[in-house]
Parts: C-alpha cells; sequence; structure tokens
C-alpha cells in the first residue's frame, strides 16, 4: 500500500495530486516533493523488520512514492557499502571517515537510484517516452531504464561529456544530442522540446520523484549507521538532488522516531570553476545565481544553475553546514589518493569530497572524533582517469622480462 499523502511545493505549499504525472507547482513554477503520511508509515513497519528484507532501494517502499504493487523498473540499484576510509583517515588525523561508495550501484553512479524512481512512476502514468538534459551520468542512466521499460529517450549532453557516460546513453539505445554549452544549454532545449514530442521531461527536480530515489541513500545510511547520523556528510552538487534527498530522508525517520538528535551538518562541494552554490552561501543569499562560463573536469559538478538552489541553501542553513571550493588540481590528486591509500577508484565529483575533507581538516574545523561520511556519488571508470605514470613496457625474453621486473620493484 501507498503511504503517499500528496505531492507538495517546496516554496508556496500548493498541493497536488500524485495520481497524475507532474513536473513542477502548477502555481508558482517551484520544485514540488512528495509528501507520505508518516505516523501510519511506522506504525505499519519497524526498523525490525526491515532487516528481513532483501537489500536495494525498494526495501524502504514505504517511504517511496510507489502503488500498492506498482513493480519498480530496476537494475538492482541501492544497497552500496559505507565503506570506513582508514587509511586517509589516519593520514589527515581523523578517526570516523566512511565513505558511502554509490559508485557500485548499476550505471556506476547514484544516478541510478533517481532515475529508476522517476522512470518506475512515469511509466506508470503514462509517459510514452523520455527526454533528459544532463551532464553525462543521469543521461546513461535515463537510456538504460527507458530501455529496460521499453520505451524511448532522448538525452541531450554537453560536447565535452565524458566518453563513458555518452557511450552508456548511445548502447542503451537512447537517441543522443550533443550541444554546445552546459547542462544548462541543454536543459532550455529540453524544456521547449518536451512538450512539442510529448516525451516526459527527466530534468534535475524539474520532476518530483528522482529525489525520492536518491532520499534512499539517506535511508540506508540511517540503518548502516546502526540509526543515527554522523556529525558530517561531505556532498559533491551538481543539481542537488543528493543533498536535498539525503537531508529529506532524515527529516522524515525524525519525524516518524526512527531517527533522533540534530541533523548532520550538510557541506557541499562544488569546483572552483563552477560553484554557484558556494557563492550564494557565502553572500547569505536565499537563492543560487547563474555561474559565468562553467569549467570543471568534473562534469556532475558543472551545473551552473541549479534549479533547486533555494533548497539546497535552505539544507546548508538548517543543518549549520558549510559550503566550499575545491580547485581541478586538487581533485585529480585527491583522486589518486584515496585509490592508493584506501582503494577507492572514485568520481572526480566524489574525490572533490576528499579535496574538501582535506581543506575543513587544516582549517580546523574537524574534531578527530567527528563521524564523517562522504558521499562517493560514482566510480572512476565512468570518466577520464587524471593523469597517471605509463605502464613499464616489456620486451625481450621471459628471462630478461623478470629480470627487468625484479629490478624494477626492487627500487
Ligand atoms: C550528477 C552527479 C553529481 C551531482 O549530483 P547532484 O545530486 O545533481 O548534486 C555528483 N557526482 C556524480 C558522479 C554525478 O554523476
Amino acid at each position: 500500500m501507498s503511504f503517499l499523502n500528496c505531492v507538495e511545493c517546496t516554496v508556496c505549499g500548493q498541493r497536488h495530486d500524485p495520481k497524475r504525472l507532474l513536473t513542477v507547482c502548477e502555481r508558482c513554477g517551484q520544485m514540488l516533493a512528495a509528501r507520505y503520511d508518516l505516523e501510519r508509515v511506522a506504525t505499519r513497519v519497524s526498523r525490525d523488520a526491515l532487516r528481513g528484507r532483501p537489500p536495494g532501494m525498494y526495501r524502504f517502499r514505504e517511504l517511496t512514492p510507489l502503488d500498492d504493487g506498482e513493480e519498480p523498473v530496476t537494475l538492482g540499484e541501492g544497497g552500496t557499502p559505507l565503506l570506513p576510509l582508514p587509511r586517509l583517515a589516519a593520514q589527515l588525523g581523523l578517526r570516523h571517515v566512511l565513505a558511502k561508495d554509490e559508485g557500485q550501484n548499476p550505471t556506476g553512479t547514484f544516478k541510478a537510484r533517481g532515475l529508476s524512481m522517476a522512470i518506475t512512476r512515469a511509466r506508470t502514468l503514462g509517459a510514452r517516452g523520455f527526454v533528459i538534459p544532463s551532464a553525462g551520468n543521469a543521461g546513461g542512466a535515463a537510456a538504460v531504464y527507458a530501455a529496460r521499460c521499453g520505451l524511448p529517450c532522448a538525452v541531450i549532453v554537453p560536447r565535452d561529456t565524458p566518453p563513458a557516460a555518452v557511450a552508456e546513453a548511445l548502447i542503451g539505445g537512447a537517441h543522443v544530442f550533443t550541444v554546445e554549452g552546459s547542462i544548462a544549454d541543454a536543459g532550455k532545449i529540453v524544456a521547449k522540446l518536451a512538450p512539442q514530442i510529448g516525451w516526459f521531461d527527466l530534468s534535475t527536480l524539474k520532476e518530483p520523484y528522482r529525489l525520492e530515489g536518491k532520499k534512499t541513500m539517506g535511508l540506508e545510511l540511517a540503518e548502516q549507521l546502526g540509526w543515527a547520523m554522523p556529525d558530517f556528510l561531505v556532498y559533491p552538487t551538481g543539481g542537488g538532488t543528493g543533498l536535498v534527498g539525503i537531508a529529506k530522508a532524515y527529516e522524515e525517520l525524525r519525524a516518524m522516531g526512527w531517527l533522533d538528535g540534530a541533523l548532520p551538518r550538510f557541506v557541499s562541494v562544488q569546483a572552483e570553476g563552477c560553484a554557484p552554490v558556494v557563492r550564494a552561501w557565502r553572500d547569505g543569499a536565499e537563492t543560487t545565481r547563474a555561474w559565468e562560463n562553467p569549467v570543471t573536469h568534473a562534469a556532475g559538478l558543472r551545473v551552473p544553475a541549479p534549479f533547486a538552489g533555494r533548497q539546497m541553501l535552505r539544507v546548508l542553513r538548517d543543518s549549520r553546514g558549510d559550503a566550499l571550493a575545491v580547485s581541478e588540481t586538487a581533485i585529480r590528486e585527491a583522486q589518486r589518493l584515496l585509490a592508493r591509500l584506501d582503494g577507492v577508484w572514485t568520481a572526480p565529483e566524489a574525490a572533490a569530497t576528499v579535496a574538501a575533507l582535506m581543506q575543513l581538516k587544516e582549517r580546523g574545523a574537524l574534531a578527530a572524533e567527528a563521524r564523517i561520511v562522504l558521499v562517493l556519488t560514482g566510480s572512476g571508470i565512468k570518466s577520464d582517469p587524471p593523469p597517471l605514470p605509463r605502464p613499464v613496457d616489456l620486451t625481450g625474453s621471459d628471462d630478461e622480462i623478470v629480470a627487468r621486473i625484479q629490478r624494477t620493484l626492487a627500487s
């Protein structure tokens, strides 16, 4: 059974009927969010009852918008590990640094959660096809989930999108188009195109259910930490679905009495070359302003004009959080460091959280005992690798090669 009450505007509060295919608020054009009857959820399920359920994000079914009996369009998303990073922690003089490794999702990023949920609902409510502007990973995920339910998909990405994400969209059978500029330019085209062709627009936070998929990261985190919240939650921020989604999870669990205490301090991490949230946070602004000439190799962070700037800033304020920007070099170095120290080859976007952690530690903002969760949003294999040493090429007889390897290992 579904516990979804309504879909409410996060700005003007206008309520919308969830039996309809919804995009943004019909009164003020702002972002919508699903609202549940949380008291009833708490009487129907318990934390203990969850334990017996199979892993994956649909184990939290009562906190999803799915109808009674609705079959999700799924590839097995969620259930990602919360990995301790002991060697990175030791290097920084910290005790509890944990990584939510979202790179282990289908499609290699947490985008799988959002697109599985959004496409499930939209298909049930009658969508005939999908169209999405993307910095890369969302487009790839939309393509494979559309394929999974046999519907067509069009993906519009910037020309310099990482090839693995473009390949994912193509191999999933989507119609893929590249354009000059950033995801903001792709978004303008999709806004004009979607009503013309009648396909459903999956743009970040311009429909209410990608957020519900991303929210499951927060539900899993709560359970994995034994129904507690960390002190800091460090999140690489583009469109902001993950940041807003994890905060929503914690708020719902608090309302159900499954979690108590203060929210973790949310730390939004962006790239120096595209940091609209960081700038708005420093200015004490209510919402973000578009960033001119966004440049960063962390494609998922190249979101110059996030639709949900206002909602992200609200999370930072409500959690006494912070926002900071890291350089391209710091991202590349952090990416190599994390793999070398703790064995996780993470995406550049995600590596930005490691760079941010170092910055926070240097500033003296972190106590050694602080419990810190880094959200590693994607796997390294979805992007071009950072500059690396060349492998040593070997020629000659097997004996010569063995001798050469021995000399190299000894040096
Ligand atoms: C999309 C993306 C982000 C940004 O996520 P938002 O929820 O849009 O802020 C971060 N990392 C990776 C790998 C991404 O694909």
